[in-house]
């Protein structure tokens, strides 16, 4: 018989690339700057279980590039998917791709669309502030200034929709966290563990894999 596991892992798997510092992703700034420090300077695979867990959003994005491509949803009309974009500062790089540039038809509006799948839609109340980050980035970065977070649940494809108005202090102030993370990383100085003294973010750490690290705060 053959083992259909191995050969999803198989099929899955990632020559594994140590990040660069200089180089960031907007996926990592709305994270605790502490966890993303140690992602720099002690870089590590990513475990086959959790590369599964993104494949799993890959798919689900490429659903939502059907729906928004198909002939019976003339509402929307997909611009462009999975582009990607760079901003450069003096001494570093910020680049990442965005899932969506979507038409609405009936208001002529031109919105960017980031898509995250989630295990149950109705724990999801409001928007998680570090996709939000994520997405303002996008609106700053690409010059469209409509925003939708859109979650979908794995299970049986309900979603929640959210706009996202943008901010454009909200984005300097995230473009501040990289030059902060890049002068930490350069400087070799640990950051303060953020999520441990953020009310809001506390929650990070108990998926953090850098929590022992953390702990002892280590360099
Ligand atoms: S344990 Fe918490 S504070 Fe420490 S690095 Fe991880 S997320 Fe950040």
């Amino acid at each position: 018989m053959i083992d259909f596991n191995k050969l999803i892992d198989k099929h899955i798997f990632r020559e594994h690339r140590a990040k660069k510092i200089g180089r960031y992703y907007p996926s990592e700034i709305g994270s605790c700057l502490r966890k993303t420090w140690y992602s720099y300077k002690y870089p590590r695979e990513v475990e086959p279980d959790l590369l599964k867990i993104f494949e799993v959003g890959n798919i689900m994005h490429d659903f939502v590039v059907e729906v928004l491509k198909s002939e019976r949803t003339p509402e929307v009309e997909l611009l462009k998917s999975e582009f990607p974009f760079k901003l450069s500062f003096k001494d570093f790089l910020v680049s990442g791709r965005v899932d969506d540039l979507i038409l609405i038809k009936e208001s002529s509006r031109n919105v960017l669309v980031e898509v995250k799948s989630c295990s149950n839609i109705s724990f999801v109340k409001k928007p998680q502030n570090h996709h939000v980050m994520q997405l303002q980035l996008y609106m700053h970065a690409i010059g469209v200034h409509n925003g939708l977070l859109l979650y979908v649940e794995k299970s049986n494809l309900q979603t929640k929709i959210f706009e996202i108005p943008h901010d454009e202090s909200r984005s300097l102030e995230i473009l501040e966290r990289f030059k902060v993370l890049h002068k930490f990383l350069t400087g070799n100085k640990l950051p303060d563990a953020e999520a441990k003294n953020k009310e809001d973010m506390k929650w990070m750490c108990k998926f953090c894999e850098c929590k022992e690290r953390c702990d002892k705060n280590e360099k």
